[in-house]
C-alpha cells in the first residue's frame, strides 16, 4: 500500500481509506469474505502480466510451461476439494460461470427454470435485464410467501408444466439448506438437467456444513470469493462427459484469456480449504450465523422462515417501521455494512425494499464469536432507534469489537 501511494498518490490515497474502511467496519454483506495473505499475494503477481488463452498443454501463446502448472494445481485441487470429475477454473465470475454452463447445456430458446429474485435467486438465474433471461426462456418458481422457504411441489409443478432444459438450483438470499436430491429427482423426473449454482455456500459445502450438490447435479458453478474465502471469479464442476463442452463454452466462447493471477489465488483458496482450519471456519461461520439469527429474535425482528441454516439470515424490517435502504444508510454512518434486500411479497421497489440480507463469513474470519453476535443484534436494535445515545453506543460497539478482531492483511 505505501508503494503504491509513493507511485501513484491518487490511487494510493483512496485504497488506503478503503483499507480503513474494511478494518474499522463490521462487515455483514454475506456474499463477502477477507482473503488470506497468501491469496492476495498471488493475485498481486507478476501473474497478471501473461497471457494464456487455451488449456493446459493446448495454449495460443508461448512461454506458457509455468502458468500451465499453476492451471493445472487449481484445476486438480477444485476437482479434490469437491469430489468432481471435471473443473474449469477461468471463468472471470460467477455470472460467467453460469452463462458460460448455460451456454454448454443449452441452445438458445431453449427453456431454463431459476429461482426468482424475489425469492433470492441471483440475475443469472433467468432476470429479464440478464442475459439469461434473453437468450433463454426463462421460467420462475419463488419460495413460500408464509414459509419463506422452497415448496418442493410447486417447483414440481413449475417444472412439468415449463419443460425446461435447464433446471438451476442455488441462491443468493435464501437462508435454508437446499434439498439437492429433491431439486435433482424433479429435474430426471421431467426429462431436465440440474445446474447447480452452490456460489454463496461453496465454502459451507468445502468445509462439510452443507450437503455437496456434487452427487446430485449435472453441473455445479460457483464463485471463489464467497464463503469459500477465495480471489473473485467463478469455477464450474461437473460430470467428466461435459467437460469438452464447457472448455469451449467458456474460451472461446464466453472469455478470450485466463486471469493466472486469479487462477493462482484460486489455487491457494482451495488448498486452505483443504485444511482442518477451514472446517472449523465453516462450522464457526454457521454458529455465528445462528447465534446472531437468534439475538435478532431475542431482539424482536422477524426473520425470513424464522431463522437461518446457513451463513445468512433475511430480516423483515415493517414491524420496526424502517425500510431496508434507510437501515442500510443509517448503518453506513455507523461503521456497520449490510445490504438492503427485497423479502418473499415485498411492498417496496427493489432500490427500497423492507428487509435487509446480514452474513457472518467476514466477521468469521476476523475471530468474531457467539457473544460478539449478540452485541451485533444490540447495534442493529438501536440503530432502528437512532437516538443520540443509540448512535454514540453504536459507535463504540464496532471500535470495540473490530479493535479486538483486527482484519490480517
Ligand atoms: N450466483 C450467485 C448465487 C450469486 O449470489 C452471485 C453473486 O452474488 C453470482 C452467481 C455472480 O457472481 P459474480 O458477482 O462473481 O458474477
Amino acid at each position: 500500500m505505501d508503494y503504491l501511494a509513493r507511485e501513484d498518490e491518487q490511487v494510493g490515497a483512496w485504497l488506503r481509506r478503503e483499507y480503513r474502511r474494511q478494518q474499522e467496519n463490521i462487515e455483514l454483506i454475506a456474499s463477502e469474505n477477507i482473503t488470506s495473505p497468501a491469496v492476495m499475494a498471488a493475485v498481486g503477481s507478476c501473474l497478471t502480466n501473461k497471457y494464456a488463452e487455451g488449456y493446459p498443454g493446448r495454449r495460443y501463446y508461448g512461454g506458457c510451461e509455468f502458468v500451465d502448472e499453476i492451471e493445472t494445481l487449481a484445476i486438480d485441487r477444485a476437482k479434490a476439494l469437491f469430489g468432481a470429475e471435471y473443473a474449469n477454473v477461468q471463468p472471470h465470475s460467477g455470472a460467467q460461470a453460469n452463462l458460460a454452463a448455460y451456454a454448454a447445456l443449452m441452445q438458445p430458446g431453449d427453456t431454463l427454470v431459476g429461482m426468482d429474485l424475489a425469492g433470492g435467486g441471483h440475475l443469472t438465474h433467468g432476470a429479464a435485464v440478464n442475459q439469461s433471461g434473453k437468450l433463454y426462456r426463462a421460467v420462475s418458481y419463488g419460495v413460500d410467501e408464509k414459509t419463506g422457504r422452497i415448496d418442493y411441489d410447486r417447483v414440481e409443478d413449475i417444472v412439468r408444466a415449463a419443460r425446461p432444459r435447464v433446471l438451476v438450483a442455488g441462491a443468493s438470499a435464501y437462508p435454508r439448506a437446499l434439498d439437492f436430491k429433491a431439486f435433482a429427482d424433479i429435474a430426471h423426473r421431467h426429462g431436465a438437467l440440474l445446474l447447480v449454482d452452490m456460489a454463496h455456500i461453496a465454502g459451507l459445502v468445502a468445509g462439510g456444513q452443507h450437503e455437496s450438490p456434487m452427487p446430485y447435479a449435472d453441473v455445479v458453478t460457483t464463485t471463489t470469493h464467497k464463503t469459500l474465502r477465495g480471489p473473485r471469479g467463478g469455477v464450474i464442476l461437473a460430470k467428466e462427459e461435459w467437460g469438452r463442452r464447457i472448455d469451449s463454452a467458456v474460451f472461446p466462447g464466453m472469455q478470450g484469456g485466463p486471469l493466472l493471477h486469479v487462477i493462482a489465488g484460486k489455487a491457494v483458496c482451495f488448498r486452505e480449504a483443504m485444511e482442518p482450519a477451514f472446517r472449523d471456519y465453516a462450522r464457526r461461520t454457521v454458529e455465528n450465523a445462528a447465534a446472531l439469527a437468534e439475538a435478532m429474535l431475542a431482539k424482536g425482528f422477524d426473520l425470513v422462515s424464522g431463522g437461518t441454516d446457513n451463513h445468512l439470515m433475511l430480516v423483515d424490517l415493517r414491524s420496526h417501521g424502517i425500510t431496508g435502504r434507510d437501515l442500510q444508510e443509517r448503518l453506513d454512518g455507523l461503521h456497520i455494512t449490510l445490504n438492503k434486500n427485497a423479502i418473499p411479497g415485498d411492498p417496496e421497489k427493489p432500490a427500497v425494499t423492507s428487509g435487509v440480507r446480514m452474513g457472518t463469513p467476514c466477521v468469521t474470519t476476523r475471530g468474531f464469536d457467539a457473544a460478539d453476535m449478540v452485541v451485533i443484534a444490540q447495534c442493529i436494535h438501536r440503530a432502528c432507534r437512532n437516538e443520540a445515545a443509540d448512535r454514540a453506543f453504536i459507535l463504540e460497539a464496532v471500535a470495540e469489537l473490530t479493535g479486538r478482531h483486527p482484519m490480517e492483511m
